[in-house]
């Protein structure tokens, strides 16, 4: 991609708010962590497709990324979507880890060795619900089967509950080889708290956020929610001002969808409190204002950075790729997830993990690996997973370059989606110039409304009657 343009077009990539457009684009739709997404994986996908993909990815130059899933949380908070298992019997972190162990010993031996693991990343449920011995244990165990970096060069990232860890927690993190963390906060007022049942003090999240600093992490971000019970503009502002004075190096703004019916956690959440539509765009509004105006830059899909901060360069070289894990700047990894539910891209598929412990452990414990489901990417899954990847990572699609690097022509191959776009180019979401699909910064909150168009499973999805996605804004 032409540099000059990739940088001229990053230094307005801020937002536009139009309340109007927001609400009449409110419709439901894929999160694009991937392209097919997950609704799309199949049973038929079988352990020997994940063997054959892994043999498919040892013959391709292509790095490693590595996801654990850490299932276990002590306390369950209502907003959550996640797959976690809430108990407080730490002991049941040990059988688990048992299994882990073991499948992080099948899994390598799919893999060339010498493949660098440029990305690692332990997610949850709460990662930090295991001990320090257990964690130091999982991280050796995985550099006895793969290729870990020891230059601090990877980026090696955790989740942190900052009820769930220390400073002397904070230290063992970096000493084996952490060099990122994520900090769940989602809001700082007490009442927002009580209705979610997560009370976090502001001081504990201070002292998490203080300690990983002065153990040398190399960035720090921190999670925040809008549309949880009784928020109001001015007690997210209260948040948000707290927040930027902590000054992170990331900051996640997601938006709470509350799909009770999808999700069981959720029932404790008195209907009556949410905030209104309304209520909610103003504190969106609000939120994108305070950070861009505090000098954060819009990733993209409830993401900011500080310019400096890798994501913010990534985008700025073009080189900004998004995963199971959200935005990354390591370039087309083959991700190994490993855990019960992780998700993994390898070879030509995606690949998940099998759900419950039972299944897990059965399958482990037979030397078998536990894959539940997947689906391999055909011809038109990689073009289309192409032009999602450009349009949410970097606001914009090269045509001669998609064009040349995807094997076909875009006005045919893409003419019932330029149609499409048609309106969106009259509402002022997008522009189509001199061979460029540009997103505008009015499009930008709505960007995936935009990869919507090109998601060519969504049309031909007749609907289970069931919500299977969350809601843009
Ligand atoms: S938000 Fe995090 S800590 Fe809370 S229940 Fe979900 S996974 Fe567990």
């Amino acid at each position: 991609m032409d540099q000059s343009l990739v940088n001229q077009s990053f230094m307005n990539k801020s937002p536009e708010f139009d309340a109007e457009l927001l609400r009449r684009y409110d419709k439901a739709g894929p999160r694009y962590t991937s392209y097919p997404t997950a609704v799309q994986f199949s049973e038929g996908y079988k352990e020997t497709d994940y063997r054959a993909h892994a043999a498919m990815s040892n013959g391709s130059d292509r790095a490693l990324s590595l996801y654990f899933h850490l299932p276990f949380c002590s306390t369950i908070c209502y907003y959550c979507a996640c797959n976690k298992i809430v108990t407080r019997d730490r002991s049941r972190a040990v059988s688990y880890l048992q299994r882990l162990h073991k499948e992080i010993a099948l899994q390598a031996e799919l893999f060339d060795r010498t493949k660098p693991v440029n990305q690692l990343h332990w997610g949850g449920g709460t990662p930090t619900f295991i001990s320090h011995q257990q964690m130091i244990e999982l991280m050796a165990v995985t550099r006895r089967h793969f290729s870990l970096l020891d230059d601090d060069s990877g980026e090696y990232s955790i989740e942190i509950d900052p009820r769930e860890i220390d400073r002397q927690g904070v230290k063992v993190l970096r000493d084996i080889g952490f060099n990122r963390l994520s900090l769940g906060v989602q809001d700082f007022d007490p009442a927002v708290q009580k209705a979610v049942n997560r009370l976090q003090s502001e001081a504990l999240t201070v002292s998490v956020v203080d300690a990983a600093r002065d153990e040398g992490f190399k960035s720090v971000s921190v999670d925040l929610i809008y549309g949880l019970p009784l928020q109001t503009p001015e007690s997210f502002a209260r948040t948000l001002e707290r927040i930027v004075a902590l000054s992170p190096d990331r900051i996640s703004l997601f938006n709470y969808a509350h799909m009770p019916d999808m999700f069981k956690t959720q029932r404790g959440i008195r209907e009556g409190d949410l905030p209104s539509p309304e209520t909610k765009l103003d504190i969106l509004r609000l939120s994108i204002e305070t950070l861009t105006e505090s000098g954060y830059v819009f990733i993209g899909m409830d993401h900011f950075a500080k310019p400096d901060d890798e994501l913010a360069k990534a985008q700025r070289a073009g080189k900004l790729y998004r995963n199971f894990q959200g935005y990354a700047t390591h370039a087309d990894c083959d991700l190994v997830g490993l855990g019960i539910t992780a998700i993994g891209t390898v070879g030509n598929s995606f690949v998940q993990n099998v759900k419950t412990l039972s299944d897990y452990y059965a399958r482990i414990d037979a030397g078998l690996l536990p894959v539940w489901r997947g689906i391999e990417f055909n011809n038109d899954d990689r073009v289309r997973r192409y032009v999602i990847m450009q349009l949410i990572c970097h606001f914009e699609l090269d045509i001669a370059r998609c064009e040349q690097d995807c094997g076909v022509g875009f006005d045919t191959y893409f003419a019932d989606e330029l149609l499409a776009l048609k309106s969106m180019a009259d509402d002022g979401l997008v522009t189509l110039n001199d061979g460029r699909l540009i997103v505008t910064p009015k499009g930008r909150l709505l960007i995936r409304n935009i990869c919507m168009v090109f998601d060519r499973y969504l049309r031909s999805d007749t609907g289970s009657g069931q919500p299977r996605f969350s809601k843009a804004i």
